[in-house]
């Protein structure tokens, strides 16, 4: 298999799942942010590391997966999702280790330097809040960029809260659209779906849609304290069938609670049952 090189933008299964086996069909290298590999680690343990063909098979996606795995969960219960939901998110997590295996080895981008990709020369640009550490490449002649998941047409890139990852991620991501809003872009490849120009427009829309989703989220809170799973159900009941897609859409929830709270619009209460979220002016008078 003659490829040189793989540039991974991001840690996501979609992305980097299947890099370790063409690196091990090809012999290439694989490519990302040192930040994005150390999240795939925190998702599906230290893969081959070193170790490639020496055993490895058995301790691949171990370790702090595992953790992650169980942790979820309970992070989950304690935002008060319910069993029917909870119960399938282990199995639903561990269902992605066989999608990264085998693990790449990675070669870490100098992010200070440009990237040499199909003879030109690639600014790299890591933001994060989608992913943390996800690069986008862009080259300043042609105005080219290619924003991996940062920035998508028509859907809207799914920022999760995680414990153990970013605490903060929908203000990281706010920030990584507006520093990626900043570059003129004449046409932005994306991780899903076609290319597309009006790259500014794109992201200008994304920010206003989160502004509004935290909006509803903090009207919700107005008549009295919700957990997280309250607030997810209202937000998105109606379009989660699948446990995947109650995953995704817990932690966007969550990560929408944490940035109301960073700025000081709702509170989050702990509880003997678990945690719940008010709204900031009520909180003293809601619980207790
Ligand atoms: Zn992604
Ligand atoms: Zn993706």
């Amino acid at each position: 298999m003659d490829i040189r090189d793989i540039v991974v933008t991001h840690h996501h299964p979609d992305h980097y799942g299947l890099s370790g086996w063409l690196q091990s069909q090809s012999g290439c290298k694989v490519w990302m942010t040192e930040r994005a590999h150390a999240e795939a680690r925190l998702m599906w343990g230290d893969g081959f590391g070193d170790d490639r063909g020496n055993g490895a098979e058995e301790n691949a996606g171990k370790d702090n997966s595992k953790d992650i795995n169980e942790i979820l969960p309970v992070y989950f219960i304690r935002h008060g999702m319910t069993d029917e939901w909870s119960n399938g998110i282990k199995a639903h997590l561990e269902s992605f280790n066989s999608q990264v295996e085998p693990q790449p080895v990675v070669s870490y981008f100098d992010v200070a330097e440009p990237f040499k990709m199909g003879g030109r020369k690639w600014q790299l640009i890591i933001t994060g809040g989608h992913a943390p550490g996800h690069v986008s490449l862009y080259h300043a002649d042609s105005g080219l960029m290619i924003c991996g998941d940062a920035v998508l047409p028509q859907i809207s890139p799914n920022v999760s809260l995680l414990p153990g990852s970013d605490p903060q991620p929908l203000q990281t991501f706010l920030q990584g659209l507006r520093e990626l809003g900043s570059y003129p872009v004449s046409m932005a490849f994306p991780g899903h779906r076609e290319p597309f120009a009006g790259f500014e427009h794109r992201v200008n829309s994304l920010l206003a849609h989160h502004e509004e989703r935290l909006d509803t989220a903090a009207a919700l809170l107005t008549s009295g304290p919700l957990s997280g799973f309250a607030v997810c159900e209202i937000l998105f009941r109606s379009r989660v069938t699948t446990v995947h897609q109650m995953r995704f859409a817990m932690s966007e929830t969550l990560a929408h609670l944490a940035e109301l709270a960073r700025r000081e619009r709702v509170v989050m209460l702990e509880t003997d049952n678990g945690f719940l979220f008010a709204a900031a002016d009520n909180a003293g008078e809601q619980i207790g």
